[in-house]
């Protein structure tokens, strides 16, 4: 074989694997479209290192982003990545939102997030002077991770345990052997094919189709993208709040709920919203036409806003296994031997917490079989 084993895609997700990977095995070769790592989900996010509060409780995204959000912290510090335990209030504005409340924080200590602090409203008023509540609940263990140097360190890591990273190289075509795989790579100067005993595939907004050219797709794989937009805080209003504030998630939510988020330089940002993209094209701009929506959705919490204080800023688009309408999703990471495909892996659905639960998920893969020594 030309290789042992080959990641698809250099985002949070295929850089962890990599990482974990190639302390144990030998010849980990990535590849990633772009001219470097991180250029697509993992650099448009909220940077927020979850602790996991809503999912359901029998869930990957649950059991992975617990564990994700220990493992994170303690990387960051060994790593020095840079990062902060900010905090995270969620609020309550009324009585019915109250009720909502109590099933978040029940649902919180069902996942094993035993830190989640009920507070009256005073109480919640002495953490947020400047916000409106009734009720709220605060989660210590919720904090913000610059993704960027996150990516750095991992991708450091790997190529420090002689991984090999090849970019402006997109996968084109995979095919089985009788042992092994035969990828074929696209590359400025022409495709060329090599042969791999293991697969990775976390090619996230593109995973569905990497499943395709694999012969592993199966409906239930495809993917639907949903845009989250996000509008800066200016005029100072940023230095109002020292946590991140989220409102009660609704049914079925396909986001989290226009929210407060603040970066490590304590810039302050509202979103994602979720918007669905029924043509799948790919649109990173954030219209002005949406800053009155996201204005009356932040108000309700963030009395000290106007309208005129927030602008226009960045977007990401979530690969979500779930169109409107429908249950919320799981991840799917699946070793895909029963169709007939050992060790190839698809990573599919891999939207939030995708950065908390990198490293989790990095260990997960290394726990199955084919890497069995
Ligand atoms: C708006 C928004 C907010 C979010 N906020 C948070 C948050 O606060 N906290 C959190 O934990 N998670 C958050 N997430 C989720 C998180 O960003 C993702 O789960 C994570 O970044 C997924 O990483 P990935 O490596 O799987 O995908 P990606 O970052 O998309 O990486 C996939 C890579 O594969 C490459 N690729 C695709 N096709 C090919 C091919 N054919 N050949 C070679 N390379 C290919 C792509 O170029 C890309 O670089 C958010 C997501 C969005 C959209």
């Amino acid at each position: 074989m030309d290789t042992n084993i080959t990641i698809i895609g250099a985002g949070v997700v295929g850089l962890a694997i990599a990482a974990k990977l190639s302390e144990t095995f030998p010849d980990v070769f990535v590849l990633e479209k772009h001219d470097n790592f991180g250029q697509e989900t993992s650099s448009r996010n909220s940077e927020v290192i979850h602790s996991g509060i809503y999912y359901p409780a029998d869930s990957l995204k649950a059991s992975l982003c617990v564990e994700g959000n220990r493992m994170l912290y303690d990387y960051c510090i060994k790593k020095d990545v840079n990062h902060k335990k900010c905090g995270k209030l969620v609020v309550a504005t009324d009585q019915p939102e109250e009720e909502i409340l109590l099933k978040v924080f029940k649902q919180s200590k069902i996942n094993g997030v035993l830190d989640g602090l009920l507070l009256t409203k005073d109480q919640a008023l002495k953490l947020e002077p400047n916000i409106f509540c009734t009720a709220a609940i605060f989660y210590p263990s919720t904090g913000i991770v610059d993704s960027h140097g996150l990516m750095k360190r991992l991708e450091s890591d790997a190529v420090i345990n002689q991984a090999t990273f090849a970019y402006n190289a997109e996968v084109v075509g995979i095919e089985k052997l009788e042992m092994g795989y035969l990828i074929s790579v696209k590359e400025a100067s022409g495709t060329y094919s090599f042969t791999a005993n293991t697969v990775i595939n976390a090619a996230g907004l593109a995973s569905d189709e990497i499943a395709g050219l694999s012969g592993t797709f199966e409906p239930s794989y495809k993917l639907y993208f949903w845009k989250g937009s996000y509008f800066g805080v200016g005029n100072r209003k940023n230095k109002l709040i020292e946590h991140l504030v989220y409102p009660v998630p609704h049914e079925n939510t396909t986001g989290l709920g226009v929210h407060a988020t603040l970066d490590l330089n304590h810039g302050m940002k509202l979103g994602p919203d979720a918007t669905f993209l029924e043509n799948k094209k790919i649109d990173y701009t954030v219209p002005k036409t949406r800053q009155a929506d996201f204005y009356q959705a932040a108000r309700k919490f963030l009395p000290f806003l106007e309208e005129g204080d927030i602008h226009p800023d960045q977007a990401g688009i979530r690969p979500k296994l779930q169109k409107p309408g429908d249950p919320t999703s799981d991840f799917i990471i699946k070793d895909e031997h029963a169709k007939g495909m050992p060790g190839f892996i698809n990573l599919i659905g891999i939207e939030s917490p995708g950065l908390t639960s990198c490293l989790s998920i990095a260990k997960m893969v290394s726990r199955f079989s084919i890497f069995a020594k």
